[in-house]
């Protein structure tokens, strides 16, 4: 017994020294960093990035209309979703379809303050450069899909790309007769648009097309209201199809349960809310998978019909097997 004795005591006192050594990871200091903003799938033979441009905080209560009392409240509760502002992501996203890097909007730079405009760093860690960029869609002219177009500094934020968007939404933002129309609070958009259009204008870089075009081989613009030449884009490949949906639904927990209810910042809400239903269904009937420039990044996923509106399932993380 005695001569076990000190084995023992070594032991207790190893046994102790690693506690004191748990104890001394679990302090730890937090990293409070978020992983990348970027996220990747395939939509058969397009590859597809998202890019998280950064998040605004909105309250939905005095921007959405139709909707009845409660309703709003009800709704983020029911999500899980803390008000009365609700994070109101900003997303691009990125097609890569094997013979041209297709970037669809560019978030907003610095015209929203200074959480935002992460587009260019996103695309860069995801293993692009600006300059690969062959083509840009841009679903309408709104700064937070257009301004980050420029540079900090005003230039061409891609340098080779050609700027594309439906001829209606080119022509009334930057129509000056327009802007001195428009209520003051949305003059500051005609100037951003002009200014994000400006130097691909004198490049012979921006170039309109009719609303509904057919763009390249698998690219087709829909017009899809809430500007008056705002564009979803349709991507298909392999009989797989993805509706890059840009402004046709702003806050998710609501709208997709409620597809009826419409944003303040549609100029035609009538045709945004048509829009949005007729959308919604065909891609509950096709299984197509959509993408939302402002719902939850990577704001990619599915929707089921649901009651009278829709429930949204977003697109589980997969790792992409080489050569996919
Ligand atoms: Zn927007």
């Amino acid at each position: 017994m005695n001569l076990k004795f000190p084995f023992l005591r070594a032991a207790v006192l190893a046994a102790a020294v690693s506690l004191a050594a748990a104890g001394a990871q679990a302090g730890a200091p937090q990293q409070k960093t978020q992983v990348p903003g970027w996220f990747r799938t395939m939509v058969g033979d397009f590859e597809v990035t998202a890019l998280f441009d950064g998040a605004l905080g909105l309250d939905p209560a005095p921007l959405l209309k139709n909707t009845r009392p409660g309703e709003i409240g009800y709704q983020l509760r029911r999500a899980y979703v803390p008000g009365p502002k609700v994070q109101t992501s900003v997303n691009a996203f990125l097609v890569n379809t094997g013979t041209q890097l297709i970037l669809v909007d560019t978030g907003a730079a610095q015209a929203f303050g200074p959480g935002m405009g992460h587009v260019i760093e996103y695309l860069k860690s995801a293993g692009y450069e600006p300059s690969q960029v062959d083509v840009v869609l841009l679903t309408h002219l709104h700064g937070d899909h257009a301004a980050g177009l420029l540079t900090a500094d005003g230039q061409p934020a891609f340098p080779n790309a050609k700027v594309m968007l439906s001829a209606p939404e080119a022509a009334y933002w930057l129509d000056d007769a327009q802007k001195a129309k428009a209520p003051k609070e949305m003059q500051g958009f005609f100037d951003i648009a002009k200014a994000a259009a400006a130097p691909y204008q004198a490049a012979g870089r921006w170039q309109t097309f009719a609303p509904n075009a057919a763009l390249f081989p698998g690219v087709q613009a829909l017009a899809t209201g809430h500007t008056p030449g705002h564009s979803s884009y349709v991507f298909e490949s392999q009989g797989h199809k993805l509706v890059v949906l840009g402004d046709v639904i702003h806050f998710g927990a609501v709208q997709f349960p409620h597809p009826e209810a419409a944003v303040k910042f549609d100029s035609d809400s009538a045709a945004a809310i048509a829009s949005r239903k007729h959308l919604f269904a065909q891609a509950a009937r096709e299984g197509s998978l959509l993408a939302g420039a402002h719902l939850d990044f990577p704001g990619l996923g599915h929707v089921r019909a649901e009651g009278r509106g829709y429930a949204w399932v977003p697109l589980p993380y997969a790792p992409l097997p080489a050569g996919q």
